[in-house]
């Protein structure tokens, strides 16, 4: 019999996970070229597919290659084959067809991508077509989440669907051998969307708008700049009064403001970088990363006392354009300090007319569907930890060890709210929405709900919440017409870990942050948990304390140590008016409530050495109480912990810090250094997070422990309490993926809803 001849084996191939708008198409088109397959590829809806034909070696090799050097931007989840023999095979070549609507199981669009190294050197080459074109893409590169209606990822689909392709990019876009083969945000300088800039006197196009843009800049002024997610403010950073006009634009009087630099080379000079840094910083995410700071020439206003300099590079080819010329600038949001990053062009010129410290926009004809600020990340010891998880990660998902049908909306924090949807195994996290303060803000929560659903076509049939009963996230959630699961604050923080970590059984979790709602109605903040993905105990906490309960009164550092030391019978009797105050307030239960919060410990100590008083933005306090410990850690690199005591109480552990805080007022009397008595406490807190676990694994047989809420981003407290707890021989897992504060609480909640449901199940 006749050997069986070339062609003669047949397979579909189905592929999911992030593959579209990654060049998924044109790659395999251009593989089954060199490895001599004939069939096709497309795109449906949430997956790639694929039909081809060729020798059995070959197949092998090209399907090989597929699954396991896939293109840069792609990540797949399922690669499902199915091989077929068929006698005949009709396929001539090999086709990269027409998108179809196919089953719906897991939707995957992509995250927005930094500009690539190709299409960067092609931007500043002289004789290419889309030389110093401000939209230049590939298949590599190029906003993704931000523009696409629906899925699949297909022009037409996308905001740059207006724009018919010129000569020249339609032929890129067919020509399988391209890199913008099926590149949806491809056009040039003969096609697509058109630069503007508008200030107060006029209104110029193209190369004219970059160049006048670049001279506001120069000028001392300061300008709105369409990206990605959002528009940025933008401006020098070199002029105190130039700063200055953008906190006043801002209503942001402190905060750091993050500096965009042209090069790596030139963060090099003003900060220190380690490798992990510069992989951060480099990455296609290009997140806004805290580094070192060494002394620079900015204005202090950028930074203030901050020991970090927000630092991040260009990500679109507007950026570079822009930076190219002006050298680094202060990128902020641009919104007022509490209110959602402004995207729209209308929205972007009432701005600009309400607000005479603007002065101009540089703006263009892409529309920004979703609103994406940018992403703030930190490295410590090695790893990276996400402060704001947004542009460059969402709308990625984690893939955790539970499964479930029943898809789960979790409606998130109060702070730094993010929702999240889940979908069987997968979770995916919103970008961070903001604090649910204001009116606009709950407005972007309820689209950014509504708008995640109908892109991933996932329908929640369970609703998970905060026990909290004012949280807005709580309220909406009450009236979403599904069934509810509340989640105590603290077990969602350490879900976080546990979803990002596939754990699955009993652990310990240390859940540090200002505040949470307790199951017993008072407020959290310095838990000690067993935890399992579907229920917790708490089994410890820091003493509970009488705080006044007031907003206000959580940003006062003062007031936080005077019921402190009240507490511990410490308070210092003065004749100040506002401490009297507050003092016939604790004694007469005005306005008070019980709280074992750590974060407004540190709060406390900050003002009681005198290093911050009041936090004029969140964890203020906080933040400088660290950098004063930083700075003396050089003196000692293993100070001496205060002492402390952990009580036992009908089977509770209850940490004790009125030791700690006598032997502080006690240092600070004797006129030692502030910083070092700060890094003392930094290092009283690690030892009461390793005591008590020490206590926990003796008495429930647990040694795994997960960390996690906003205090684990003090960098003295993670990285101090991790290596304590690891020289003990426990395994130790903390937030990588989501943050450790209340953007990682929908992740955390969706897991225990999951779990939950399961459990029901059962
Ligand atoms: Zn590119
Ligand atoms: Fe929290």
């Amino acid at each position: 019999m006749a050997e069986k001849k070339d062609l003669n084996y047949f397979v579909t191939a189905r592929i999911e996970g992030v593959v579209q708008g990654v060049g998924f198409r044109p790659f395999t088109a251009r593989l089954a070229s060199f490895y001599n397959i004939k069939g096709f590829v497309k795109n449906e809806s949430d997956n790639v597919y694929i039909e081809a034909a060729g020798s059995k070696e070959d197949l092998l090799l090209f399907l090989n290659n597929i699954r396991n050097s896939p293109p840069a931007g792609s990540k797949i989840i399922i690669f499902d084959i199915s091989p077929i023999e068929q006698d005949e095979v009709c396929f001539e070549d090999f086709k990269i067809i027409k998108s179809t609507e196919g089953k719906f199981n897991l939707a995957m669009p992509s995250p927005d991508i930094s500009i690539c190294g190709d299409c960067l050197r092609e931007l500043f080459a002289k004789d290419d077509p889309r030389y110093l074109n401000p939209f230049i893409s590939c298949t590599n590169c190029g906003p993704r989440f931000t523009i696409i209606n629906k899925l699949p990822y297909d022009r037409g689909n996308t905001t740059m669907g207006e724009f018919p392709l010129c000569g020249l990019c339609d032929f890129q876009y067919k020509d399988t051998a391209d890199r913008r083969c099926h590149a949806q945000t491809v056009c040039c300088n003969k096609c697509g969307p058109v630069l503007t800039f508008f200030d107060r006197a006029l209104t110029v196009e193209g190369y004219d708008a970059l160049e006048r843009a670049v001279k506001t800049i120069m000028n001392g002024g300061i300008i709105a700049v369409k990206g990605i997610g959002g528009y940025h403010l933008a401006c020098s950073p070199y002029e105190d009064k130039t700063v200055n006009n953008l906190r006043l634009l801002k209503g942001r009087e402190e905060k750091p403001f993050a500096i965009m630099f042209p090069s790596i080379e030139e963060i090099e000079k003003l900060c220190f970088i380690n490798k992990a840094e510069s992989a951060l910083l480099l990455s296609r995410e290009k997140p806004i990363v805290l580094l070192e700071r060494k002394d620079t020439d900015f204005s202090e206003r950028v930074y203030g006392s901050s020991r970090f300099l927000g630092a991040f590079l260009p990500y679109t080819p507007l950026h570079h354009l822009i930076l190219s010329k002006t050298g680094p600038l202060i990128m902020t949001s641009a919104n007022s300090t509490t209110l959602p990053i402004i995207k729209d062009d209308d929205e972007i010129k009432k701005f600009f007319i309400d607000n005479n410290l603007l002065d101009g926009v540089i703006s263009h004809d892409r529309c920004i569907l979703r609103r994406v600020d940018d992403s703030v990340a930190a490295v410590i010891d090695g790893h990276t930890q996400l402060i704001r998880r947004a542009r460059g990660y969402v709308p990625l998902p984690i893939k955790t060890s539970l499964n479930n049908r029943i898809s789960i909306l979790a409606c998130g924090s109060q702070q730094k709210n993010t929702t999240s949807l889940s979908f069987g195994s997968l979770i995916y996290p919103s970008t961070e929405i903001g604090d649910l303060d204001s009116r606009e803000t709950i407005s972007v929560y309820k689209d950014t709900i509504d708008d995640m659903q109908k892109l991933l076509g996932i329908s929640p049939t369970l609703a998970v919440c905060d026990l909290h009963p004012l949280y807005e996230s709580t309220k909406y959630a009450l009236t979403a017409g599904l069934p509810v699961i509340k989640v105590q604050h603290h077990f969602a923080h350490i879900a976080s870990v546990m979803a990002e970590n596939n754990i699955t059984s009993s652990i310990i979790g240390v859940a540090f942050d200002g505040t949470g709602y307790g199951t017993d109605g008072t407020i959290w903040g310095g838990e000690f948990l067993i935890a399992s993905p579907a229920s917790f105990t708490r089994v410890g906490h820091l003493k509970s304390v009488k705080f006044i309960g007031s907003d206000d009164s959580i940003k006062q550092g003062w007031k936080s140590a005077l019921c402190l030391l009240s507490d511990a019978g410490l308070a210092p009797q003065s004749d100040n008016a506002r401490e009297k105050l507050v003092r016939a307030a604790l004694n007469s239960d005005i306005n008070t409530i019980m709280s074992s919060s750590m974060g407004r410990v540190f709060d406390a100590v900050s003002s009681i050495l005198g290093i911050c008083h009041e936090s004029g933005y969140e964890g203020q306090c906080a933040i400088e109480l660290e950098n004063a410990a930083a700075k003396c850690m050089n003196i000692s690199s293993e100070p001496t912990p205060y002492p402390f005591n952990i009580n036992s109480e009908n089977e509770m552990f209850i940490a004790d810090l009125s030791p700690c805080l006598r032997s502080i007022m006690k240092a600070k009397e004797e006129g030692e250094e502030a910083g070092f008595i700060a890094l003392r406490f930094h290092s009283t807190v690690c030892q009461l997070i390793l005591d008590m676990c020490k206590i926990l694994r003796e008495k429930y047989d647990i040694n795994t422990v997960a960390l996690s809420g906003g205090v684990f981003q003090n960098r003295i407290i993670l990285s101090g309490s991790f290596s304590l707890l690891q020289k003990d021989g426990f395994k130790v897992y903390t937030n990588a993926i989501v943050p450790p504060g209340d953007g990682g609480i929908s992740l955390g909640q969706a897991y225990i809803g999951l779990a939950t449901a399961s459990a029901k199940e059962k």
